[in-house]
């Protein structure tokens, strides 16, 4: 599949998404994150959970590698990633790794930690909120080995690694594997839900306003149906939390602030907090295996998939720009700078898929294009 027909997609999927989506769930897992951190002990741990927590923690800092079977591993996570870029991580290229800015890194770390501590505060939920918390994270039995190889077993809290798992898949004479650790396995009222979580730096403003036009990001809903073919879970919540949180009085009547930066508004904060209820259907996660397994017979064919225009619009995240830029065929050169020159005069000059265009092609020796043709 390219990957403009990729995009639209994952536009369909999102329609499906919005259409079977009643908003109710959505509100009462909010409405629970509400009533757990306007309580006045959410500020305070309690001992016993808290070190189990981290015990379980400590259980899964190893190195778990993948098993040697030859078969092309997507993250759940990564399953939105071009193709080439999919083509560049499975081949013997390496990840280019330069110095990236400092803001970014704390960034990172910042949406690191959170995680950490929403998933405390959820298990702690049922503590402070009794009967009133229906949103739990799902609990199931692990076994171990201790230093003398006697085995045992211990509950523990499905997130994360103790929730990760990996399925082989075939598609079209294709096998490949799925791995995925998510943010948790809730329990609401005995059904499972699949639980990712994502942090927004944008700013208040700016996330509510792009949650509110576009819905859940495309690549995360392809990452919870990626879970949901793993786990056998179709329904689950996306919830977007705002790093830039309301000013702590109401910024309404502040002259100082500008209109379209305040973060209150009649007399209520900006919600910092935004959940998607989602529920995967059976075609979604046929086109993401069709998607994968296309991805996959490429590099067992080691195929360098065409440079498409759409590509770059992914190129953000991306550690191999370097490697894919030096093996652009020159008529791909020209196709790219061509679209180039078609954007800079149309109503779509300096938008988003111009910006991405342009900076795909900064550092480019767009000379040696012209002269190849
Ligand atoms: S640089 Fe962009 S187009 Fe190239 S592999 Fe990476 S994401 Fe894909």
């Amino acid at each position: 599949m390219t990957n403009a027909n990729a995009r639209s997609a994952a536009n369909s999927l999102r329609a499906q998404l919005v259409e079977s989506n009643p908003p109710d769930l959505a509100q009462e897992f909010i409405a629970q994150l509400d009533a757990y951190y306007a309580h006045p002990s959410s500020s305070f741990y309690i001992g016993k959970l808290e070190r189990r927590f981290y015990k379980q923690k400590v259980r899964h800092l190893a190195w778990k590698p993948y098993p040697e079977d030859g078969l092309v591993t997507f993250g759940a996570s990564g399953t939105d990633m071009c193709d080439r870029q999919i083509f560049f991580k499975n081949s013997e290229t390496k990840p280019e790794k330069s110095a990236d800015e400092p803001f970014r890194g704390r960034q990172r770390r910042q949406g690191t930690a959170i995680i950490d501590f929403v998933q405390l505060d959820l298990i702690h939920m049922p503590a402070r909120l009794g009967e009133s918390a229906e949103f739990t994270i799902a609990e199931d039995w692990s076994t171990y080995e201790d230093d003398d190889g006697e085995e045992y077993r211990v509950k523990e809290w499905v997130f994360e690694d103790a929730a990760q798992q990996r399925k082989v898949f075939e598609r079209n004479g294709v096998q490949f594997a799925i791995t995925a650790k998510p943010d948790g396995i809730l329990d609401y009222k005995g059904q499972k839900l699949i639980f990712e979580y994502k942090t927004k730096a944008t700013g208040l403003v700016a996330m509510n306003g792009k949650l509110d036009f576009k819905g859940a990001d495309s690549s995360h809903l392809r990452q919870v149906t990626a879970e949901s073919l793993i786990f056998g879970i179709n329904e689950g919540i996306i919830l977007y939390e705002s790093t830039e949180k309301p000013s702590w009085f109401s910024d309404e009547e502040n002259k100082s602030v500008p209109k379209t930066r305040k973060t209150w508004a009649d007399g209520s904060p900006k919600p910092d907090l935004r959940a998607f209820h989602f529920k995967i259907t059976e075609k979604m996660q046929e086109d993401l295996l069709n998607d994968l397994a296309e991805q996959a017979r490429l590099v067992y064919e080691e195929t360098l998939p065409k440079m498409t225009i759409e590509m770059t619009g992914k190129c953000a995240f991306c550690a191999f720009k370097g490697h894919c830029k030096s093996q652009l065929t020159a008529e791909e050169k020209t196709m790219l700078i061509e679209a180039e020159q078609r954007y800079a005069t149309s109503n779509l000059a300096g938008k988003y898929d111009h910006k991405n265009l342009r900076e795909y092609l900064s550092g480019l020796d767009l000379e040696e294009a012209s002269e190849d043709e």
